[in-house]
C-alpha cells in the first residue's frame, strides 16, 4: 500500500510538473517570437522613417550607409527592401536591385499583408518578416507629395530575417535552470509528503492486516504503530481495546455457555460468528422450555420434543421411549413413522443404559439390526423414576453422521425438558394414586365420576356401547371372618389381578367398594359382555387362594350386567341396573351371571326412581 501511495504521489507530482514546464516552454517561446516581431515592426518602421527622411532630404542615394547601418544591429541576420512595381517605374530599379526577391516578397505586394514566419531546425531558428509601406495621403509626410500612388497602394516592403537561434538557446536554459529547480522542489516535496504519510501507510498497512484476520475469526491481532505520531497512536489504541474487549468477551460469552449448555464443535471459525450461533439456540431452547411449561401433561411435552426433532433436526424415522419403574414400561411415547412397534425390552440401550450406535460394532444391538442397519439409540436419564430413550434409525452411513453431528444439540433440548418432564411425571403419579386404589392398583370411585364425564360425552357423540358389570365376591365376610383380613385382601387381589387380565385396554376396571367391582367394556355386544361376565366368573373360581395356614381355598364371585344405553341414556342408571342385577344373581344362588331387564325392577320401590 505504502509503496503504491508512494508511487501515485511521485507521479502525480511529476507529471504536474512536467505540464508546468511545458507550459512554461510554450510561453517562453511565444515571448520571444513576440519580442523579436515587435522588433521587426519597430525596424521596418524605422526604415520606413530613414528612408521618408532621406527622400525628403534628397539623400536617397546615401541610403544604403543607413540601410546597412540597420541590417548590422545584433540579431539581424539580412535586410533588405524591395520596390513596388509603381515606384520602380517612377523612380527605377533603385542602386540594390530593390526588387523582390522570393516568393513571399511577391505575395505582400500582392496582398498588402505582413508575413512572419519562424524556421527552426535543431541548429538554426530564424524568424522571417516582410513588412509593407502603403502609401497614405494624411500621413507625415504625405507619401502623395513624392509618389505617384493612391491611398492604400502598396510602394514597397522591407524584409528581414532575425537570428532568434540565441534567445532561443536563452530561452533552453531557462527552461532546464526552472527543470532543475522543479525536480529539486518535486524531490523535496515527495520527501516531506512521504515523511508525513509513512506512519499512517504504516498503521493503515497494520489497519488492513488485523481487520482481515478478524473478519475470519481471529481477533488475537493487534495493530501496530510506527514511530511516534499521536493521531495514529490513538486510532491503534481504540481499535486495538475494541479488539479486546471483543475477544476477551467472546471467550467470556463461550466459557459461561459451556458451563450449562453443551455447544457442539462449530464448523464456524469466527467466534462471533458462532456466539450468534449460540445465542440463537439458546434462544430457541428458552422458548422451548417456555412452551412446555404450559404444556398439560407429559404426553404434550413428548409430542412437542417429538416434533422439533422432525422439524428442527430434520430427524425422519425415529422414536422415543420412556422406559423406568412405571408400571406401563417401556412404551413409545412418540413415532415420528407411526409404525406402531413395540420396544422391545432386549433393546441394548434401554437394557444397558447406554448408548448404542450402529457403527459401534457389529450387529451391536440385535433388536435394532432387525429393524434398520443403520441406527443410533441414545437414552436420557431424567430422573430416578425414568429414563428417555431416542431411537433413531438411518438409510445410510451418512445420515447416521448426521445425526450423531446433532446429538449433542438435541442433549441441551433434553436438559431444557427435563425439570418439566420430572414435575408433570410427579404431577401424573400423584394424580394416580389419588385416582387408584392402593390395595389393587385399580381405579377408584374418584377417578370413576371423571372417566364418566369424559367417556360419557365422546360415547354420545359416537354411538359407542358399554358393557357394564357388576361384580362382588360371594360370601366374603366369611373369608375375613375364618381367615383373617390380610386373606381377605389377598382375595380381593386375587380378583383385581384376574379382571385386568381379562379385559382389553380400552375397558376399564373399578374397585367400587369392599369387594365390589365395576368393568365398563368398551363398544361390546351383549354376547360378548356376557362371555367375558363368566369368563372372569370361571376365572377366579378355579383361582386358589392361599390361606396363612399354608393351605388354600376357592371363592365364587356373582355379576350383574348392563348395557349402556340399550337399557338406559344415563351410565349412572346403568351402574344402577348392573347393580340391581347383581343383586339378583345373588338371590338366584351367587356364582352366576346376570343380565338386567325390566323385570328385575318389579316389586322394588326404587322403580319409580329409575
Ligand atoms: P354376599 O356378597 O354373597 O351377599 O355376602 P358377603 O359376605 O360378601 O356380604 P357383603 O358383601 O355384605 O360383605 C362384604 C364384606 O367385605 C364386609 C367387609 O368386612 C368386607 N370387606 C370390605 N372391604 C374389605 C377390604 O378391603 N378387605 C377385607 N379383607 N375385607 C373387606
Ligand atoms: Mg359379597
Ligand atoms: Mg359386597
Amino acid at each position: 500500500m505504502q509503496k503504491r501511495l508512494s508511487w501515485v504521489i511521485v507521479g502525480t507530482i511529476f507529471i504536474s510538473f512536467m505540464l508546468l514546464l511545458v507550459i512554461y516552454i510554450l510561453s517562453m517561446r511565444s515571448f520571444w517570437i513576440k519580442g523579436a516581431e515587435e522588433k521587426a515592426a519597430v525596424i521596418a518602421e524605422l526604415v520606413q522613417d530613414g528612408l521618408s527622411a532621406h527622400m525628403l532630404s534628397g539623400t536617397m542615394d546615401q541610403r544604403e550607409f543607413f540601410l546597412n547601418k540597420i541590417a548590422s544591429a545584433k540579431g539581424i541576420d539580412s535586410l533588405w527592401i524591395v520596390r513596388s512595381p509603381s515606384v520602380i517605374e517612377q523612380f527605377g530599379k533603385g542602386f540594390n536591385n530593390e526588387t523582390p526577391r522570393d516568393e513571399i516578397d511577391h505575395e505582400v505586394l500582392k496582398t498588402s499583408t505582413s508575413y512572419k514566419k519562424v524556421i527552426e531546425s535543431s541548429q538554426s531558428a530564424k524568424l522571417r518578416v516582410s513588412a509593407p509601406y502603403v502609401a497614405k495621403e494624411h500621413a507625415t509626410p504625405n507619401c502623395m507629395a513624392c509618389h505617384n500612388a493612391k491611398e492604400g497602394e502598396v510602394l514597397g516592403l522591407v524584409s528581414m530575417v532575425f537570428d532568434i537561434a540565441e534567445i532561443r538557446t536563452d530561452g533552453i536554459i531557462t527552461s532546464l535552470v526552472v527543470l532543475g529547480f522543479s525536480l529539486i522542489i518535486m524531490l523535496f516535496v515527495f520527501m516531506s509528503i512521504n515523511h508525513s504519510m509513512k506512519p499512517l501507510m504504516a498503521l493503515f498497512d497494520s489497519i488492513n492486516y488485523v481487520m482481515n484476520k478478524a473478519q475470519m475469526g481471529d481477533y488475537t491481532r493487534r495493530v501496530r504503530v510506527e514511530g511516534k505520531n499521536k493521531d495514529c497512536e490513538n486510532v491503534a489504541l481504540w481499535i486495538n481495546s475494541l479488539l479486546a474487549k471483543l475477544e476477551s468477551s467472546l471467550m467470556d460469552i463461550e466459557t459461561t455457555i459451556r458451563k450449562f449448555l453443551f455447544v457442539a464443535p462449530s464448523h464456524q471459525h469466527d467466534p462471533l460468528l458462532e456466539a450468534q450461533t449460540i445465542v440463537h439456540e439458546l434462544s430457541d431452547i428458552y422458548q422451548f422450555k417456555r412452551t412446555i411449561e404450559f404444556d398439560e401433561s407429559k404426553e404434550d411435552v413428548y409430542n412437542r420434543m417429538g416434533t422439533i426433532l422432525m422439524d428442527t433436526f430434520e430427524l425422519k424415522d425415529f422414536a422415543l421411549i420412556e422406559s423406568g419403574k412405571h408400571a406401563i414400561s417401556p412404551r413409545i411415547v412418540f413415532d415420528a413413522m407411526q409404525t406402531q412397534k413395540s420396544p422391545h425390552a432386549t433393546c441394548r440401550a434401554l437394557r444397558t443404559k447406554q448408548s448404542v450406535y450402529s457403527d459401534q460394532f457389529k450387529h451391536i444391538c440385535e433388536t435394532c439390526a432387525h429393524v434398520a442397519p443403520h441406527y443410533v439409540c441414545i437414552p436420557y436419564v431424567i430422573s430416578d423414576e425414568f429414563e428417555l430413550l431416542l431411537s433413531a434409525t438411518a438409510s445410510s452411513k451418512e445420515e447416521l453422521e448426521r445425526i450423531k453431528e446433532k446429538l449433542p444439540l438435541i442433549q441441551n433440548y433434553i436438559d431444557g425438558a427435563r425439570p418439566e418432564l420430572v414435575s408433570k411425571d410427579l404431577m401424573q403419579i400423584l394424580k394416580i394414586s389419588s385416582t387408584t386404589d392402593a390395595l389393587t392398583g385399580l381405579y377408584n370411585r374418584k377417578y370413576l365420576d371423571e372417566y364418566i364425564e369424559k367417556a360419557l360425552a365422546q360415547a354420545k357423540r359416537n354411538g359407542i356401547v358399554y358393557g357394564v358389570l357388576m361384580i362382588d365376591i360371594d360370601y366374603f365376610k366369611m373369608v375375613n371372618d375364618t381367615y383373617g383380613h390380610d386373606v381377605g385382601d389377598k382375595a380381593i387381589k386375587a380378583l383385581s389381578k384376574i379382571l385386568q387380565e381379562s379385559i382389553r385396554e380400552a375397558d376399564t376396571a373399578f374397585r367400587f367398594g369392599g369387594e365390589e367391582f365395576l368393568v365398563l367394556l368398551y363398544q361390546c355386544e351383549k354376547s360378548m359382555i356376557e362371555s367375558i361376565a363368566h369368563k372372569i366368573r370361571i376365572k377366579f373360581e378355579k383361582t386358589p387362594i392361599q390361606a396363612n395356614n399354608g393351605n388354600s381355598f376357592y371363592k365364587t364371585l356373582s355379576v350383574g350386567v348392563s348395557i349402556f344405553p340399550n337399557h338406559s341414556d344415563s351410565i349412572w342408571k346403568c351402574i344402577k341396573f348392573a347393580d340391581i342385577a347383581l343383586y339378583n344373581a345373588k338371590e338366584q344362588g351367587r356364582n352366576c351371571v346376570k343380565i338386567f331387564d325390566e323385570t328385575m325392577l318389579e316389586g322394588k320401590e326404587m322403580k319409580s326412581d329409575y
